[in-house]
């Protein structure tokens, strides 16, 4: 018997102003499961994480989490109902310093990690604590974004493009962090153009093409599907 879904979209659209982006996203995540959106650049796959926080202006269809559905909730209210966004942007505020950064988010559940949890997963975040965002390398940069959802309390995360632009040894960082926090029994929604680093932390792959999902890949069928792979992404 299949579990049920913790985050359950069913044909999602979504719109900037006139411009008809997302034209009927479905897929699914099982608690405790890593996910990513595959696809190529523009195909809508950070505009489905905008849609299911309430980030985008329109949008329509369904997004049940946990039970409920919130595609007609404001952002805020989906932020408390316990998930959380980590744009590819990072949004960390550059006059502000490591620890200041960090004990910004409000807290919306219980259970968000405390700074010294933080720094146990981050051991590069505590030593510059005090440094001001500007400072920071892009790895340390997208390390704070992904600490700061973390202090939220939210156990369901998105992420967006958290590797774009890191060194592969910051990569590597990247993914034992997303496996430590699969096994404390987080759920992450990860969006990739990287299929390589995608298929060292994810259970499935679901492929977004022009703004529909048209295909999902089990983590431990990427090598059968390469050919298909290949043809999906353009690589
Ligand atoms: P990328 O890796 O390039 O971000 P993506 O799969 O995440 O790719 P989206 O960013 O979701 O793609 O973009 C989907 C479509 O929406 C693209 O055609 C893009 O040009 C368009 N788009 C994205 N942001 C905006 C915006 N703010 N206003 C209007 N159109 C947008």
């Amino acid at each position: 018997v299949a579990k049920e879904a913790l985050l359950r979209v069913r044909d999602l659209q979504g719109w900037y102003g006139e411009s008809h982006v997302l034209h009927g996203i479905d897929f699914g995540v099982q608690p405790g499961e890593v996910v990513t959106l595959l696809g190529r650049n523009g195909a809508g796959k950070t505009t489905t994480l905008k849609a299911i926080m309430g980030l985008l202006g329109k949008r329509s269809g369904s997004v049940v989490f946990e039970g409920q559905e919130t595609i007609g909730l404001p952002a805020r209210a989906i932020a408390r109902a316990g998930i959380a966004f980590c744009p590819e942007e990072r949004g960390i505020f550059s006059s502000l310093n490591v620890q200041e950064n960090l004990l910004l988010p409000p807290q919306v559940k219980p259970g968000g990690l405390t700074l010294e949890r933080i720094f146990q997963l981050f051991p590069n975040l505590k030593e510059r604590a005090s440094s001001q965002g500007t400072k920071l390398s892009g790895g340390e940069q997208q390390m704070l974004a992904i600490g700061r959802i973390l202090r939220t309390g939210a156990k369901t995360l998105l992420l967006d493009e958290p590797t774009e632009g890191l060194a592969p040894v910051i990569i590597q960082q990247i993914g034992r962090t997303i496996e430590q926090l699969k096994n404390e029994g987080f759920t992450i929604v990860l969006v990739e153009q990287n299929f390589r680093f995608a298929s060292t932390v994810a259970d499935r792959h679901y492929i977004v093409e022009q703004g529909k999902v048209i295909d999902m890949i089990p983590n431990n069928q990427m090598d059968a599907n390469i050919d298909k792979l290949h043809a999906y992404l353009g690589v």
